[in-house]
């Protein structure tokens, strides 16, 4: 009996239930027949028309992505729309779709287990925990990792390990703090970690890294004494746990999977700027 869609949304549901995700957000089946069979899954970030041409391309029947594609309400999937055109096309190909986010955030291992792994991150606990009582509540859940580097460094240092751990960006990374405050305590959050500033600084970490972070908060965050931040483009710090949600897949439905490396974050260009040395710019002839 070959693996359906359905199965697949059993599996994932068991892994990351829906009942885990945060209020505001939509997860499970978008798109998709229950009864179609599955032979192969793609694994993204974001469903963009370029994740889906690739998925299409590698033959894949049903895609799993990390960010939902359909987030607020909608009036209208007409192909006239962005987001409309996308639906048209999987449903056209008979390609599924189904999303676990931060049902995926919270899990464990989940999002954040993926990320603190690149690190060889040790002694992992949550950086925030579930509320107790709700229903993601449970030993080892919550978003974001913390734990122990397997050596201390300095902040600088760890900036150009993060940089070749991470999935390649033109963002790149960037750091916040002094350059040379040593590092053993690192809390990790895959995506936009901003919210949780102040719980990294209670945890008494000594760098949180992370994506998405802002002059003011991070700012104040920094003046209020709190742990060195590092701030990695939220693609990176999402697409490691893509190896381990196929590898899952794979396991738990012996299905074929291939993982997106298609960088999907918006930012394209980065350029640091010249040294005090090279003032004037440097022409050719
Ligand atoms: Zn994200």
């Amino acid at each position: 009996m070959s693996t359906t869609v359905a199965d697949v949304v059993a599996a994932l549901d068991r892994r990351y239930p829906p009942a885990w995700a945060e209020e505001w957000d939509r997860v499970g089946l978008v798109v998709g027949e229950p009864d179609h069979p599955v032979r192969r899954i793609a694994c993204v970030v974001d469903v963009v028309p370029e994740t889906v041409d690739e998925a299409l391309e590698a033959g894949a029947d049903m895609i799993v992505a990390h960010h939902p594609l359909l987030l607020r309400g909608v009036s209208s999937v007409a192909a006239t729309t962005y987001k409309g055109r996308i639906v048209h096309r999987l449903i056209k190909a008979d390609v599924a779709l189904y999303v676990a986010h931060t049902n995926a955030d919270v899990a464990d291992p989940g999002v954040s287990d993926a990320l603190a792994a690149r690190f060889g991150l040790t002694g992992l606990r949550p950086l925030h925990p579930p509320r107790p009582g709700s229903p993601a509540d449970g030993p080892g859940r919550g978003i974001g990792r913390i734990g122990e580097l397997p050596e201390p460094m300095t902040l600088a240092e760890l900036t150009r390990l993060a940089a070749a751990v991470l999935p390649v960006t033109a963002w790149g990374v960037r750091a916040a703090g002094d350059p040379g405050r040593m590092v053993r305590t690192l809390a990790v959050s895959g995506g936009s970690g901003d919210g949780f500033l102040a719980e990294a600084t209670a945890a008494g970490v000594d760098a949180f890294l992370t994506a998405d972070l802002r002059h003011h908060p991070a700012g104040e965050h920094l003046a209020a004494g709190g742990p060195a931040l590092l701030d990695a483009a939220h693609w990176a710090t999402e697409r490691p746990w893509l190896d381990d949600l196929a590898a899952h897949l794979a396991g738990e439905l012996g299905v074929e999977t291939v993982v997106s490396d298609l960088d999907t974050d918006p930012w394209t260009v980065h350029a640091a700027a010249p040294r005090p040395d090279d003032k004037e710019p440097r022409r050719e002839g």
